[in-house]
């Protein structure tokens, strides 16, 4: 989508810390890191949020937390983290395009605020 901000750190017209690419997904560092360890995972698939997700695209999410299991060992995350997914509007979504926020390097509370 030519007006999404993560489908443009994708094709690099937005710079981003990237941490990790393939053909189906992208991984980079979130710019206001909310832990230690704060990266998001992305499909390069524009798909606006899980509300989104069919039969037909869903199997992203599963390659996705692969990914997601083999960075977090990459970067030291042996104490467990956190795998955030937010919804819309009550759910806190800001940028329209799917994506998992890994937290991690620090105890997380439960539940959220
Ligand atoms: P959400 O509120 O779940 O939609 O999360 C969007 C996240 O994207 C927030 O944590 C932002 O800090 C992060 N973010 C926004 N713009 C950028 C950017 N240019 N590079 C990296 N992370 C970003
Ligand atoms: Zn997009």
């Amino acid at each position: 989508m030519s007006d999404c901000l993560f489908c443009k750190i994708i094709t690099g017209e937005i710079p981003s810390n990237k941490i990790y690419e393939d053909d189906q997904c992208y991984a980079f560092y979130d710019i206001q890191p909310q832990a230690p360890v704060h990266f998001l995972v992305i499909p390069k698939q524009h798909i606006v949020s899980a509300e989104e997700l069919t039969e037909e695209n869903a199997a992203v999410v599963a390659h996705i937390f692969a990914v997601i299991a083999k960075l977090a060992k990459q970067l030291n995350l042996l104490q467990g983290y956190r795998i955030v997914n937010n919804v819309g509007e009550d759910g806190g979504q800001t940028v329209k395009h799917l994506h998992f926020h890994v937290l991690g390097g620090r105890s997380l509370a439960w539940p959220p605020g």
